[in-house]
C-alpha cells in the first residue's frame, strides 16, 4: 500500500505503475510494441466520462523512457480537463512514440501504430501532435477510423493551428478586459515566445490590433521572415524573463513559468498556446497570483486545436468551430471572475469547473 511517507524515488521503485507522480486516476496505459517497425508506443487514456478520450500522439526522442511516460500522463490528463472545461463530450487521451521523428518515422510504423489505436475500439481518438504531420494521420486513417487531424480531402478538418491561435487570442482580449478593463490590445506590449504554427498566427493577430509585439525564437530566420511580415520587433536581449511587458505569451515549450522565472517576471498577463506551462501547478499557479499577475489556463485558452479536430466526429462545420473558439472569450472571464471569488488561483478555478462537469456527468450516467 502506497503511504504518503514514501519519497518520489520510493514511489517509483515500490509502486512503478500506479505510484508514477503523474499517474492521476488514468484509467488505462497501454504499451506498445513492434519489432519489424522499431514501434515503441504509449498510449494514456486519462478518462472517458464526457466521451472518448481525444488527444494528438506525439512523437519525440525521450532521453529515457520514464520521461515518455510521465510525458503522455500529463498531456492526457491535461486533455480530460481541456475538453470538459471547453464544454466537449470528449475525454482525455493522448499518445507518445519514442523515437526521433526524421530518424524512425515510416508508414509501416504508423499503420502499427494506428492498428494498436483500432484495438482500443474508440475509446482512444488520436490526432497530431510534436513530430506529426497531417499525411502521419492519412496514413493511419487506412487502418482505423479512430484518428482525427486528417486532410481536408479526405474529410478532415485542416490545419488547427490557426483556429488554437485564435481561441489564445480571444483568451487573451479576455484577460486584458479583466486586467485593464477593457479588451483592446492596441498599444499593449506582448511577448510572443515561440512563433512557430501558433506564434506567428497569434502575432498577426495582435500586431492587427495595434499591438506592440515583441517575438523571441530558436530559429533565426522566423525571426526575421516574421518581424518583415508584421513589424514585430524581435528581442535580442539575454534574459527575456525580465522583460518589462503588459502581456507574456508562451508558445513554445511548456513549464517555462518554473522556480526560476517567477520572480523575474515583470508583466501583469500570462496567456499563451503552450501546454503546461505551470513547472508544479499547484506551486506555481498560486505564486502568480500571489504576485498580481493574471494567468489564462494554458488548457482553458489553447483548446482551438481540440474544437477544430472534434468536429470531424461530432459532424459539425467551419461556423461552430470558429463560434465555439470565440467562446473561449466569455469562459476565459467566468474563470477569472470564479478565481477571484473563491480566492484562488485561476488554474484552480479552471481545474475546479471541468472537474465539475464530469462529476456532474458522471452522476447522470450512474443514474441512467
Ligand atoms: P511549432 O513547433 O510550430 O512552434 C514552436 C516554435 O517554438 C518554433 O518556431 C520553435 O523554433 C520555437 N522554439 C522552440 N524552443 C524555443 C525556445 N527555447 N525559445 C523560443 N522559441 C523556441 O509548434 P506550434 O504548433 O506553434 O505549438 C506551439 C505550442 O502550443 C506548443 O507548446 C504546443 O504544444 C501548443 N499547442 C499547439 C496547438 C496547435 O494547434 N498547434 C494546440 C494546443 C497547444
Amino acid at each position: 500500500m502506497i503511504t504518503e511517507i514514501l519519497t518520489a524515488d520510493q514511489l517509483k521503485k515500490e509502486a512503478p505503475v500506479f505510484g508514477q507522480l503523474s499517474f492521476n486516476d488514468h484509467e488505462q496505459v497501454v504499451f506498445c510494441q513492434d519489432k519489424d517497425t522499431g514501434l515503441k508506443a504509449i498510449i494514456g487514456v486519462h478518462n472517458t466520462v464526457l466521451g472518448p478520450a481525444l488527444g494528438g500522439t506525439r512523437m519525440y526522442d525521450y532521453k529515457t523512457e520514464w520521461d515518455a511516460l510521465n510525458d503522455v500522463l500529463r498531456l492526457s490528463r491535461g486533455m480530460t480537463y481541456k475538453s470538459a472545461i471547453t464544454g466537449l463530450n470528449l475525454g482525455g487521451g493522448k499518445a507518445v512514440i519514442i523515437g526521433d521523428p526524421k530518424k524512425l518515422k515510416t508508414p509501416e510504423l504508423m499503420k502499427r501504430f494506428g492498428k494498436f489505436v483500432h484495438t482500443l475500439g474508440g475509446k482512444y481518438y488520436t490526432a497530431e501532435d510534436v513530430g506529426m504531420e497531417t499525411s502521419d494521420m492519412d496514413t493511419v486513417r487506412e487502418v482505423t477510423p479512430y484518428v482525427t487531424g486528417i486532410s481536408e480531402s479526405k474529410g478532415g478538418a485542416g490545419n488547427p493551428s490557426p483556429v488554437t491561435a485564435y481561441g489564445v487570442y480571444m483568451g487573451m482580449k479576455a484577460t486584458a478586459k479583466y486586467t485593464y478593463g477593457k479588451d483592446d490590445l492596441a498599444g499593449k506590449r506582448i511577448i510572443v515566445q515561440g512563433i512557430g504554427h501558433v506564434g506567428e498566427e497569434l502575432v498577426r493577430l495582435a500586431s492587427e490590433e495595434g499591438a506592440k509585439v515583441i517575438i523571441s525564437d530558436i530559429n533565426e530566420e522566423r525571426l526575421e521572415a516574421v518581424s518583415t511580415k508584421y513589424g514585430a520587433e524581435i528581442y535580442r536581449g539575454n534574459d527575456l524573463y525580465s522583460e518589462v511587458a503588459d502581456i507574456y505569451a508562451p508558445c513554445a515549450l511548456g513549464a517555462t513559468i518554473n522556480d526560476e522565472t517567477i520572480n523575474k517576471l515583470q508583466v501583469k498577463i500570462v496567456a499563451g498556446a503552450a501546454n503546461n506551462q505551470l513547472a508544479n501547478e499547484n506551486i506555481h499557479g498560486a505564486l502568480l497570483q500571489e504576485k498580481g499577475i493574471v494567468y489564462a489556463p494554458d488548457f482553458l485558452i489553447n483548446a482551438g486545436g481540440i474544437i477544430n479536430v472534434y468536429a470531424e466526429i461530432a459532424g459539425y462545420g467551419r461556423d461552430q468551430i470558429m463560434t465555439k473558439t470565440e467562446n473561449i472569450y466569455n469562459t476565459t472571464l467566468e474563470i477569472l471572475a470564479k478565481a477571484e471569488e473563491t480566492n484562488v488561483s485561476t488554474h484552480v478555478a479552471a481545474l475546479t469547473i471541468a472537474e465539475e462537469r464530469i462529476a456532474t456527468r458522471k452522476k447522470e450516467t450512474l443514474g441512467e
